[in-house]
């Protein structure tokens, strides 16, 4: 029997992270968007609470939870707001290959520093030249005894201002295409490490957004990740595959935000003597909202669970996140809609909301990348 009832701690995680975004996140969603704030203090307080990097094992220092759990509680922080989310989940992001991937010491120091000390970290793969196509990445960590030397300049890194260190991917071997590539793990005080201008983006704009310039910096052997190089692509692929339910789940949770914003204000505006939501025309576009939001909630959980029981989830982690990615900005600007002239205006939270889903169709893999991956996984065996 397939159960899709939560257990009593799935229930209470919930809870708890419901309770934090209501309380911690919602008041500041609108300053820390609109002044572009990182949300630092909110951050730490959610690591505090246990919110956060639920998958980091118990060996390390982590509270060693599921896949299910941390989507569980990733749809309630987007549900506050989806730049939070993305912002508080980067460290997620970037320990993903040290998870999948690291060595026994690499996982005591750099998941313990998360873990135990509240360390922040990006994951730091597209260039200016290299986002889809991630084997066209040009970043050179060429091996000089025992260091190397990293050359090349990262874009858009999430929470790059902020972090302590950085998951890299480089070519070890130039001429060899995704397989001469290599994870490295860079500390921000490193010599010839500095971070560029933060980008000021459409929405989610406190998750500060920046490139960072590798120059001649050198960092020691035992920060390749793994034992020997060139596995950096597949390690970094199967991160996504870790990470996608949770992106599924950002989505899920604005996209259920903006619903419930529209549901209230459908109740609340009188047109032609009634409310809003009493014109069928309005009530189907409810409707379409929940039956979307309802949908992009299974299909993250049924990737977060073949995750969690050791099935691969390339396709599934593929179809929850663009069916909730493209839902979020279906949904949301459906909002906007219900809410009219006020909907367009900063006033109201649905345009925030809006700008915010826009980019969960382009980062972690676009909308047309999953479909590339979706189409490569059910025609491999042809
Ligand atoms: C706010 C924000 C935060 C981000 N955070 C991070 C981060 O923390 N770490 C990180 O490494 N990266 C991050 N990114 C980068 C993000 O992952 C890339 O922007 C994304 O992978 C797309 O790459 P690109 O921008 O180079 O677009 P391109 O690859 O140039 O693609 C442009 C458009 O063409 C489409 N396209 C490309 N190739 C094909 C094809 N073969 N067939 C059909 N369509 C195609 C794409 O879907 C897209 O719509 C972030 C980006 C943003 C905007």
């Amino acid at each position: 029997m397939v159960n899709f009832q939560l257990d009593e701690m799935q229930e209470m995680l919930k809870e708890l992270a419901h309770e934090f975004s209501m309380e911690e996140v919602r008041p500041n969603a609108e300053h820390w968007d609109n002044e572009a704030l990182y949300p630092k203090e909110a951050i730490m307080k959610a690591h505090e609470m246990g919110l956060l990097n639920l998958h980091i094992p118990e060996a390390y220092g982590g509270p060693g939870l599921g896949c299910m759990e941390e989507v569980i509680v990733n749809e309630e922080l987007a549900w506050g707001d989806p730049g939070f989310a993305t912002a508080a989940y980067a460290t997620a992001l970037a320990c993903a290959p040290i998870i999948t991937g690291g060595t026994e010491n690499q996982k005591q120091k750099w998941l313990g520093m998360v873990a135990k000390e509240g360390a922040l970290a990006s994951y730091a793969v597209t260039e200016p030249g290299a986002g889809s196509d991630v084997a066209a990445c040009k970043t050179t960590a060429i091996r000089d005894g025992d260091q190397y030397i990293i050359n090349g300049e990262k874009m858009w890194i999430t929470g790059a201002g902020h972090s302590d260190f950085f998951f890299v991917l480089a070519k070890t071997d130039p001429d060899a295409g995704y397989r001469g590539m290599s994870g490295f793990i860079v500390e921000k005080g490193a010599e010839g490490f500095s971070l560029g201008k933060k980008e000021t983006n459409m929405g989610q704009r406190c998750s500060d957004t920046r490139s960072i310039v590798f120059d001649n910096v050198r960092v020691p052997a035992d920060q390749l990740i793994g034992e020997t190089e060139s596995g950096g692509w597949m390690n970094a692929m199967k991160a996504f595959d870790l990470s996608r339910p949770n992106i599924a789940a950002h989505a899920t949770g604005l996209s259920r935000a903006s619903y419930e914003h529209a549901l209230q204000y459908s109740n609340e505006r009188m047109t032609f003597g009634k409310p809003l939501h009493k014109h069928q025309a309005i009530q189907f576009m409810l409707a379409d909202m929940k039956t979307k939001i309802e949908a992009s909630r299974m299909l993250t959980w049924m990737s977060a669970s073949q995750s969690d029981s050791g099935i691969k989830n390339t396709e599934s982690a593929a179809h929850a996140k663009r069916f909730a990615a493209d839902t979020a900005m279906e949904v949301s600007t459906d909002a906007v809609q219900i809410f009219g002239g006020y909907g367009y205006s900063e006033e109201y939270p649905v345009s925030r909301l809006m700008r915010g889903a826009k980019v969960m169709q382009i980062y972690e893999g676009s909308s047309q990348v999953q479909r590339m991956i979706i189409g490569r996984e059910i025609t491999k065996d042809f």
